[in-house]
């Protein structure tokens, strides 16, 4: 028995018990449909019922979806919550400290993979020895450890701290417009999702 994700929308705020009805009627079309099909119709009916995970505000459709599919059992009950779709435009900052990030993480990429014109090198862990032409990264595949130079280990976490940072501030940029965005649009347009896993 496989699963497959399952999902219908409401275009309002719906209650409970317009949740629960709803889904009712949805079980009810999925019976006239498809019929029962051994219980692996791949539709509402193979699911018991509906959670209602209601005190949460998704930003989109598919961040809820994302909550959704993640916490549902299989072939038991759907999650119903609230989404509103928001538009969120990056600012100038996020958009330029991602580039950042990008270009530290390629020459991050880069300080992992052999370039020199150095036949040979040597695993200082456990002595192997090896011929850097049939090599792409500089870890020792016998035992992991790193070949990289004491001065390119130095560098690399120190590209590594600085994305970690850039990072932690793209972070509250993010969330810093999502709270904006969700502030602007107060309770307009408050959709009701319900997904989860049918058996198929
Ligand atoms: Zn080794």
């Amino acid at each position: 028995m496989g699963a497959c994700d399952i999902s219908f929308t409401i275009g309002k705020k719906a209650t409970k018990t317009e949740i629960l009805d709803n889904f009712k009627k949805v079980q009810a079309r999925d019976h006239e449909y498809n019929g029962h099909q051994e219980g692996y119709s791949g539709d509402f009916q193979t699911v018991d019922g509906v959670e209602c995970h209601l005190d949460k505000l998704f930003t989109s459709h598919r961040e809820a979806m994302d909550y959704c599919l993640s916490v549902a059992e299989k072939w038991s009950s759907v999650i119903a919550v609230y989404y509103v779709q928001l538009d969120l435009t990056k600012s100038k900052t996020q958009v330029n400290l991602e580039k950042r990030i990008d270009k530290l993480q390629k020459q991050l990429n880069n300080l992992a993979i052999f370039t020199t014109k150095n036949k040979y090198t040597k695993c200082s862990q456990c002595g192997s020895k090896f011929s850097i032409a049939h090599m792409r990264y500089k870890q020792c595949p016998l035992c992991g450890n790193s070949l990289k130079t004491a001065t390119e280990l130095k560098r690399s976490s120190r590209i590594a701290e600085t994305i970690d940072k850039l990072k932690a501030r793209v972070d509250i940029l993010s969330k810093e417009a999502r709270e904006k965005a969700m502030k602007k649009n107060g309770e307009k347009n408050v959709k009701t999702l319900v997904a989860g896993w049918g058996a198929c």
